[in-house]
């Protein structure tokens, strides 16, 4: 079986790299030549746990994996052929915009020799994978391929361990030639007991979308009672403790917090209102997710405006950039619009993460950049906590204070309890207790 996968994004490298784990032929292909040099030098163009040392194996040991810039010179003998290229959202609009993965349709119809399964991996409106058979149908005769859409669920940060350990796979496939193929890709998964779900086209793209959308619901549900519990007086870690016990409720995603960001998320859920939208259908309550959870940073950035009466002279260390620990990557991140936003409003902010410092600066170039902790907390008014990488865990609160104007925390990821900060003399801000 010799598997193509054709854009080497956090989804598509992963992908390629666990199948050439499970022992397949596999070509990755991208458009970006320097991506693609890194990447046959062993270097992974992005951090996430584990996948460089997954590249190094494959790409000098064992072999399977081979990266190209070419879609014509991968295809020639490919079984089955993954489009895992991105699908943001338009230029200031909330629609998905799928023209990459409709150009890559037009040019594997290119390149189709023998009987080959197409699959949507990218996260694609419903109807799409469709459209992408029939951009293929009017090149090629239909019998020499078929469509199928197969959603990823990967969580970057932890991306090969969810590529290995799923909790489903879902195949949206149209006959049992391309569902055999399918389940013969993922047969490494049977030993662990994967569900495989096998369902229409359209179920698919819609499960992905409907998952993601809940997931986003559950944490624009919790940011709404912790500020109940800001107003009235409870501690939104015992309510969310105590609901997530209710196996019908479940704990995760649950944490109060400046809201869900990252490249996933909010265009998803976003892309999912336009498709209701579309179709009128009512999907009010993916509307009222999404409004609220696009206040929700500011939100935040105004208590710690109020607290101290304007940003003016003020200096602040934020902790973390990306949008969730264990990754580079700023997409969307939440902690990247609250640190924009106290330097707009004058603020003097000394940023400072793990690994996404990088990526960070080319969007935010006016921070002051750290090396490491310390030196992002000296001469501070306050230390903010954006991103809950582990390092941010266990500070040293009592050397910190020592270098800092003001012993302050704003905990917006509430990884701190109260006592043991204020233990440490420092005033403590979490979020919804
Ligand atoms: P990404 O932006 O990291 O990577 C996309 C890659 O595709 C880039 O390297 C780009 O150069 C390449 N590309 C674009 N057009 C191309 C073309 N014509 N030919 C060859 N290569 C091309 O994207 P990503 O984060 O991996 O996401 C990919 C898709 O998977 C999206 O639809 C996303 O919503 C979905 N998804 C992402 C995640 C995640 O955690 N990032 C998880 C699940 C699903």
């Amino acid at each position: 079986m010799k598997l193509v996968i054709v854009g080497t994004g956090y989804v598509g490298l992963v992908s390629g790299l666990c199948f050439a784990e499970f022992g397949f032929e596999t070509i990755c292909v991208d458009k970006d030549k320097e991506r693609i040099a890194l990447l046959n030098k062993g270097k992974c163009p992005f951090y996430e746990p584990e996948l460089e040392n997954l590249l190094k194996k494959h790409i000098n040991k064992t072999k399977l994996l081979t990266l190209s810039l070419s879609i014509s010179e991968a295809m020639s003998d490919a079984n089955i052929v993954f489009i895992t290229v991105g699908t943001p959202s338009k230029r200031l609009e909330d629609e998905a915009d799928i023209s990459a993965v409709y150009k890559v349709a037009e040019e594997i119809a290119d390149n189709i020799k023998n009987y080959c399964v197409v699959v949507t991996k990218s996260t694609v409106p419903v109807g799409t994978t469709r459209k992408v058979s029939n951009i293929i149908a009017s090149k090629i005769d239909k019998n020499k391929f078929d469509a199928v859409s197969n959603p990823e669920f990967l969580r970057e940060g932890s991306a090969v361990n969810d590529f290995m350990r799923p909790d489903r796979v879902v195949l949206g496939c149209e006959n049992i030639k391309s569902e055999k193929i399918m389940r013969e890709v993922y047969r490494p998964l049977y030993l662990s007991e994967t569900p495989i779900i096998v369902t229409t086209i359209e179920s698919a793209e819609i499960i992905k979308y409907a998952s993601n959308s809940f997931l986003a619901t559950k944490i624009s549900f919790i940011n709404q009672v912790s500020d109940l519990c800001e107003t009235v007086g409870g501690n939104i870690q015992d309510v969310a403790k105590a609901m997530g016990y209710d196996k019908r409720i479940g704990s995760k995603f649950l944490h109060a917090g400046p809201g869900y960001g990252g490249s996933c998320f909010p265009k998803d859920v976003r892309a999912f209102s336009v498709t209701a939208k579309k179709n009128n259908v009512n999907l009010s309550i993916v509307d009222a997710v999404n409004d609220f959870n696009q206040n929700r940073p500011e939100k935040l950035v105004q208590k710690i405006v109020n607290y101290f009466g304007g940003l003016k002279n003020k200096s602040l260390a934020i902790l973390g950039l990306s949008f969730k620990p264990n990754t580079d990557d700023v997409r969307d991140s939440t902690s990247i619009l609250i640190a924009e936003s106290l330097h707009k409003l004058g603020a003097f902010v000394k940023a400072y993460d793990p690994k996404a410092m990088k990526n960070a600066k080319e969007i935010l170039p006016n921070l002051q950049y750290c090396d490491s902790v310390n030196e992002a907390c000296e001469n501070v008014d306050a230390i903010i906590i954006a991103t809950e990488w582990n390092e941010f865990r266990a500070l040293d609160l009592k050397k910190l204070k020592k270098n800092m104007r003001k012993a302050i925390i704003f905990d917006l990821r509430n990884i701190y309890n109260k006592d043991e900060v204020t233990n440490s003399e420092f005033e403590y801000y979490g979020v919804g207790k």
